[in-house]
């Protein structure tokens, strides 16, 4: 939780700022530690997220896009974050990416939207769809760390090279990880094109067609 911590931290700065504070000689939290576990059922936990300030995307976001799903599902889908559509429905992957990746869940793998857990790296919309620089992606992460020990997928499907950086740590490209396995913290990370990837490129859709194929073998 060293993140929440430090993100605690800055807010606690920013606030001081506002109100006049041009420097502090000591650490501003003098009072008890704050507890910073998250909590443990996925109610609690979206509330907390939907009242989250702890990082800048939180100014600009209509809805908070905690995700969505079955809470005991075998296949979740992780996306980097929420576009237009998302923001102002306060759902994962309902625009164009979203129809698309639909589409992969029920024509290819056979399986109802509500059957798996869609969700995303960060839950507040990035201002003009960028990709969401570091800090925001790590505040946001434990809320993504908690969902996933409490939905204990056996296998998170990574849409896209943000998606399968945050949730490894690893920066390598997405068209040479693509379609491999990576088993950690109890489950198989399968990392492949992001949908809205395949819209932009649609030659790259056979080999997003062989990635499921391999999702579907697993299941
Ligand atoms: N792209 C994403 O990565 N996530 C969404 O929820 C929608 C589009």
């Amino acid at each position: 939780m060293k993140n929440l911590k430090n993100a605690l931290l800055l807010k606690q700065l920013y606030i001081q700022k506002e109100i006049g504070f041009c420097y502090t000689s000591s650490i501003p939290y003098c009072d008890d530690e704050p507890n910073l576990s998250l909590p443990h059922n996925l109610e609690e936990l979206q509330k907390q997220a939907n009242s989250c300030h702890l990082c800048q995307l939180s100014k600009s976001r209509t809805n908070v896009v905690f995700g969505e799903g079955n809470p005991k599902a075998r296949l979740m889908f992780v996306g980097e974050g929420p576009g237009a559509t998302e923001d102002s429905m306060g759902r994962p992957f309902v625009g164009k990416s979203g129809e698309l990746l639909t589409k992969m869940i029920e024509n290819v793998l056979l399986l109802k939207r509500e059957d798996v857990y869609i969700a995303n790296i960060v839950k507040c919309r990035p201002p003009n769809n960028r990709t969401p620089h570091e800090e925001e992606a790590y505040t946001c992460l434990p809320y993504l760390q908690k969902q996933i020990e409490l939905i204990k997928p056996q296998i998170i499907v990574s849409l896209g090279a943000t998606a399968y950086r945050y949730l490894t740590n690893d920066t390598t490209g997405i068209t040479k990880i693509r379609g491999t396995i990576h088993t950690q913290n109890g489950y198989k990370l399968i990392p492949t094109y992001h949908p809205s990837y395949l819209l932009r490129n649609p030659s790259a859709k056979k080999e997003a067609f062989e990635d499921l194929k391999l999702i579907k073998s697993l299941l």
